[in-house]
């Protein structure tokens, strides 16, 4: 394979199968061809409802091939329901959870000859966009649309080894706005993106961690934990930031390990605290489980460890990993093994 066709080297996302599925809503209606078809672009009305009002919202998962060759997509039920919940929040009519489960299998099975072997994986994009065509209807939903599920083979999102992020503390502007938190859109990310550059720029860094007032939530992206021998705690769920299928997993998996669970508030205060002997980690699809090295408020540099990856951290990893790709027995039932 050349640099732009092996996902172990291409930039995560820049590759694609060769299929999708799609189904168009419409007149109250969901209708899909019942196949998976040519991975083609779309035609669509300049006055697009997507383009102009944001009516568009996203799911993020992947099928990993098995240590038995067979090929599963991990918490599907999740992330369908995650994204009814995030088309319902935009106020648009979701899919029926098995319309859009069938969207996403038929889409995986057609493109299941793209999956790298783990540490690469199949990641799957369900997208939605309102597709109403009026730039009057600015104060209304769209009251039509397309779902549709694109397939991108992807590698190792740390080529080259786990290295540990080095986060900036953002505690003046919000991730996103209230109303908008569990709602998985690109309007988000457009919102994070000035703050995160601004890090980035300024301080060398490689994400930003909202904690508005010092209640710290999520990165733009990942949710965020704190962990060592004993204890592992994340925010309490609410509808200020999104709540991961990655983050339930970990929090089901530490309990099994023994580590003490907690879901409150985080104040920035135990961070620092923290930091003299923790762990601290990004989790979401992507990139699984990514270990904090740094963090940095205002002009302060603090450490976390000694500039590895923690060990509670790449026990966690791990023992999520090795459900993904069939290693370890599917306790909770989170594996879909599907054709290919
Ligand atoms: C997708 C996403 C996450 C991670 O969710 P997973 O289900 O674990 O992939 C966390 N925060 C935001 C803002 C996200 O968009």
């Amino acid at each position: 394979m050349s640099e732009t066709t092996d996902p172990f080297s291409a930039p995560f996302g820049s590759l694609f199968g060769d299929r999708m599925t799609v189904a168009v809503w419409n007149d109250g209606e969901y209708r899909y061809s019942g196949q998976a078809g040519p991975f083609e672009n779309f035609s669509l009305h300049p006055a697009t409802h997507a383009f102009h009002y944001g009516s568009t919202c996203f799911e993020g998962l992947k099928a990993h091939r098995q240590v038995d060759g067979s090929l599963a997509i991990f918490r599907l039920d999740d992330h369908v329901a995650r994204m009814r919940q995030s088309i319902t929040k935009l106020r648009m009519q979701a899919p029926e959870a098995e319309l859009l489960r069938t969207l996403i299998v038929d889409a995986v099975e057609a493109n299941a000859s793209f999956t790298p072997e783990p540490p690469g994986s199949l990641y799957i994009r369900p997208t939605f966009i309102g597709t109403l065509e009026n730039i009057g209807a600015a104060a209304a939903p769209s009251d039509s649309g397309i779902l549709f599920v694109i397939c991108s083979p992807v590698g190792d999102y740390f080529k080259g080894g786990i290295r540990p992020l080095s986060i900036y503390v953002e505690t003046e502007t919000p991730r996103t706005t209230p109303q908008f938190g569990m709602i998985k859109s690109g309007a988000n990310y457009a919102m994070a993106l000035g703050p995160t550059l601004d890090a980035k720029r300024d301080h060398t860094v490689d994400q930003v961690l909202f904690a508005t007032g010092g209640d710290i939530t999520e990165t733009g992206a990942s949710n965020f934990f704190l962990v060592d021998d004993q204890r592992l705690i994340t925010r309490n769920l609410d509808e200020s930031f999104l709540h991961g299928v990655t983050r339930a997993s970990t929090l089901t998996l530490a309990a099994d390990m023994g580590y003490t669970v907690e879901e409150r508030k985080v104040p920035l205060q135990e961070l620092l605290a923290w930091a003299e002997h923790g762990e601290a980690f990004l989790s979401g699809t992507a990139a699984v489980i990514a270990p904090v090295g740094e963090i940095v408020i205002g002009d302060e540099h603090i450490e976390l460890g000694d500039g590895r990856p923690g060990e509670n951290t790449l026990k966690l990893r791990q023992a999520l990993v090795d459900i993904q790709i069939g290693a370890a027995e599917d306790r909770y039932g989170w594996r879909t093994i599907v054709a290919g």
